[in-house]
């Protein structure tokens, strides 16, 4: 019989993956709680009309790419393709806005689109969201992006660019709107049959299409950025300002946008040309109109998500690791009733101690004590009881020496 094989897309994660992962977990935790972010679980499952008001109809997410379907009860479910609706959800359910002027949250997890699978892209995917709501300042904007190069910084990531524009206000986008629809008018024949069909309902979407030939009609569009009113202007300059005194880096890119409808004014991605075409692994940006949108009070946002998958393959190979790993082999009954006291008061002093289970032959214990990278192995037989002791063998010198077996204070007389 055939075994079952995962989803295509999905995958199981283990090995150094999960320990860069655990690494990124670790750098960013560090940071949030410094800078005063409080944890939050989200569902994995919502109501599919969450994302569609969130993240906008004619988006690629919501028409192409999420797992949407019917539940038992008839209503319509999608598993999240992104963290921020469903935090902003929480913070109006939870009445956040109502009990604090400025709230600092981060969820992580897993999210899921069904896009074709890539290199480092999978339709299950796993991210670090970060939100700051009530702040309207530039200053949310930079701290957000200093935080995001100290997090960088901890991970000893050197080749990353951070790139930043501004998407205006719906002010200024209805200037924009006009001058990018004469452009695309005169260009149609060169667009794609979704670009053309966008035209008329949201034509800043052609930003996002992936297809090529509607690539080379992009980068001779206008830019939104050349159509900002003064208050989006203002507010950009400040934010680099601001960016500029954390001593953070950044390359102003005037043609990045973001393939969601809810961003405003800033936004920003973090890409690697150690990635290939799809170089960003960091992205987000203000969303000041959202939590109004969402049935909420006019409170500002802004945030940004880890693609964790793709940072992972940034992260330069793991250092050693830190303590000591102890081995513990034994031949014969009597010392193999040892185990267990031993393996007690080792963990009690918080040393890690492996042993082999059944315990075979001594040269089969030695030779998966080598393939686990033991530091030293304890080789206790029964003729070692009888005397009352322990041997302690170096594994990197081939060095052997003998301790009292004294359960209780082993672990002590071992690293003596
Ligand atoms: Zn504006
Ligand atoms: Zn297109």
């Amino acid at each position: 019989m055939d075994s079952i094989k995962a989803l295509r897309g999905f995958r199981d994660i283990y090995g150094e993956e999960i320990e860069k992962f655990a690494l990124i977990e670790a750098a960013s935790r560090k940071h949030l709680k410094l800078l005063g972010y409080k944890e939050l679980e989200i569902p994995v499952l919502e109501k599919t009309e969450l994302f569609k008001r969130s993240i906008g109809d004619t988006t690629d997410i919501v028409e192409k790419e999420m797992f949407t379907f019917i539940d038992r009860s008839g209503d319509s479910v999608t598993v999240r393709p992104e963290g921020t609706a469903g935090v902003v959800r929480a913070y109006l359910q939870g009445s956040f806005h109502a009990k604090e002027r400025v709230s600092k949250l981060f969820t992580m997890g897993p999210m899921f689109r069904h896009e074709r699978p890539q290199k480092g892209r999978f339709r299950q995917f796993y991210q670090m969201d970060v939100e700051v709501f009530g702040i309207s300042e530039p200053m949310a904007d930079a701290e957000l992006i200093w935080m995001i190069s100290l997090i960088l910084k901890d991970l000893g990531l050197a080749n990353y660019t951070i790139e930043i524009n501004s998407v205006g206000c719906r002010e200024c986008r209805e200037g924009f709107r006009d001058a990018l629809l004469g452009f695309l008018g005169s260009r149609k024949d060169g667009l794609c049959e979704d670009c053309v069909n966008r035209l008329d309902r949201n034509p800043l979407r052609v930003f996002d299409c992936k297809n090529e030939q509607c690539g080379e009609v992009i980068r001779e569009a206008p830019v939104l950025f050349d159509h900002l009113c003064s208050g989006c202007k203002e507010h950009f300059d400040a934010c680099l300002d601001r960016l500029t005194r954390f001593g953070v880096a950044f390359v102003l890119n005037k043609r990045l946008v973001r393939g969601l409808d809810y961003y405003t004014r800033t936004v920003f991605e973090v890409t690697s040309d150690d990635l290939g075409a799809q170089k960003a692994f960091l992205a987000g940006g203000r969303y000041d109109n959202l939590v109004h949108e969402m049935g909420g009070p006019s409170v500002p946002g802004c945030g940004f998500a880890i693609g964790m998958e793709r940072l992972s393959l940034l992260i330069p190979t793991l250092p050693p690791k830190g303590a000591p790993l102890y081995f513990l082999a034994t031949v014969g009954d009597r010392a193999g009733e040892l185990v267990i006291p031993i393996l007690r008061s080792f963990v009690a002093s918080g040393l890690p101690l492996a042993y082999a289970v059944p315990a075979r032959s001594l040269k089969s214990q030695m030779k998966y004590a080598n393939s686990l990278g033991a530091d030293h192995v304890l080789i206790l037989s029964d003729e070692e009881v009888s005397r009352g002791v322990i041997l302690v063998r170096n594994m990197q010198d081939g060095t052997q020496k003998e301790v009292p077996l004294e359960t209780h204070s082993l672990p002590i007389l071992v690293m003596q």
